[in-house]
């Protein structure tokens, strides 16, 4: 990517951002959960169409990809995520969400854009925006893939499964990116193994109910919830090496609805992320191990239950690739706005549209490249605690709290200008 091609490209930046911010103001202010990204989706839709996109909608459910093909050249995916979350906004903001839903278990729930979807999907439509102008800068074929339900860690395995690259284009490489609670403004690159993967497990317990004043007439499951919770402590503790890293979490621990009456059933349900796959079997192999044991302690009359409620793969960019994308991004931000990522705990179904094999896509993986763009107003960086960046970052609203906020004029710009370069180094 030369200079003047960079330069062409984000010339109309300045007359764009009014018309991306209205949209991520609206997205905003019209949050949808995960698969029930319609209205997100007919904007992007229209966006693609009006930007002079080839557009389908409805692949992996709410997914919308729109194809531009300019000559003969390498098919570069961009890829931006639309859902929201089930979190009470809590920001203050005058564009802030008051939307409650139905989430899949018919409860009504607040929803939020609490994880910055709205920035990806306003970014994305930015960068689409942007490179069709630019046209004569650039060839090749470019894809520009709004994606639903990642907070699920679904819809990107939806839409390849839908078929994706059979029905619109098989990419030679594919491009992402998330904001998070860094400096706004800053470009946070890693190659390698950059976020986990993760395992949601549900386990369900069986005891025998009965009378609280009468439990050696009962199996309490309780009691056997409660054992279990503790020992699961020891998998990361004493089963994992220290030089690796694991988390176990137990987020729901359900039993029971009145002191006088011990229930019959314990529902758990857990969060497990590692890097490697050994290590994800190792950990899923340990908790059957020890649930199973705590049941036979407590005298189960049943052995427990257990269900993968989702799993997603663990991201790990590939060297050559981010090394591009990163040179891309020192060229046009300069070398002061970037940073190395640290590994995250955090998950994401993006790999989905790199790793090949069953159940996904035939052929060799595509590389791709995933960073990160700093999203906290300079102010509230300035006044969190901490000497480092680790400990400053853990002092800011983080990605999920209801109090996110991105400052938006910075992020969006930096969003758009990443993905538009970072496009544009592999579409010669
Ligand atoms: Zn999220
Ligand atoms: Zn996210």
């Amino acid at each position: 990517m030369t200079t003047e091609t960079k330069d062409a490209a984000l010339a109309p930046m300045a007359d764009l951002m009014p018309k991306i911010d209205s949209l991520y103001r609206d997205l905003h202010e019209h949050p949808e959960l995960s698969l029930m990204e319609q209205r997100t989706a007919g904007k992007a839709a229209q966006w693609l169409r009006d930007a002079g996109y080839q557009v389908t909608e409805g692949i992996g459910g709410t997914g919308v990809v729109g194809l531009l093909k300019n000559g003969d050249g390498p098919t570069v995916l961009l890829r931006g995520d639309m859902d929201a979350l089930p979190v009470k906004e809590e920001t203050g903001l005058p564009y802030a969400s008051t939307v409650t839903a139905k989430d899949h278990n018919g409860q009504t729930v607040p929803v939020m854009h609490a994880c910055g979807h709205d920035a990806h999907t306003s970014c994305l439509a930015g960068a689409a925006t942007l490179l069709a102008q630019a046209k004569q800068q650039w060839h090749g074929t470019l894809m520009v893939v709004f994606q639903p339900a990642e907070e699920l860690v679904a819809g990107a395995l939806a839409m390849v499964r839908d078929g994706l690259y059979q029905k619109v284009a098989r990419p030679d490489v594919a491009l992402g990116q998330h904001i998070i609670p860094f400096p706004a403004g800053v470009i946070a690159h890693r190659s390698g193994p950059t976020m986990a993967a993760s395992y949601a497990m549900g386990i369900t317990i069986h005891g025998k109910g009965g009378h609280g004043s009468a439990p050696d007439a009962t199996v309490d499951p309780v009691v056997i919830a409660a054992y279990i919770v503790t020992r699961l402590q020891t998998i990361v503790a004493r089963e994992i090496s220290p030089s690796e890293r694991a988390v176990v979490t137990v987020g729901l621990l359900q039993a029971g609805i009145k002191d006088n009456v011990i229930p019959n059933d314990a529902r758990m349900e857990l969060n497990i992320r590692s890097y490697s796959d050994p290590i994800q079997a190792h950990i899923l192999e340990a908790i059957k191990r020890i649930v199973t044991a705590e049941c036979d302690a407590g005298r189960a009359p049943k052995p427990p239950e257990f269900k993968e409620l989702y799993s997603t793969i663990a991201t790990v960019n590939d060297a050559a690739t981010m090394a591009r994308v990163k040179a891309a991004h020192a060229a046009h931000f300069g070398q002061d706005r970037l940073v190395e990522m640290p590994q995250l705990n955090g998950s994401e179904d993006f790999p989905y549209f790199g790793a090949s094999g069953p159940g996904r896509f035939d052929g060799p993986d595509i590389p791709y490249a995933y960073w990160f763009v700093g999203a906290t107003r300079h102010d509230t960086w300035a006044k969190a605690k901490g000497d480092t960046w680790e400990q400053k970052v853990t002092q800011v609203p983080f990605n999920h709290n209801s109090h996110f906020a991105p400052d938006r004029e910075i992020t969006l710009k930096a969003g758009v200008e990443a993905l538009t370069t970072a496009a544009l180094e592999f579409l010669k």
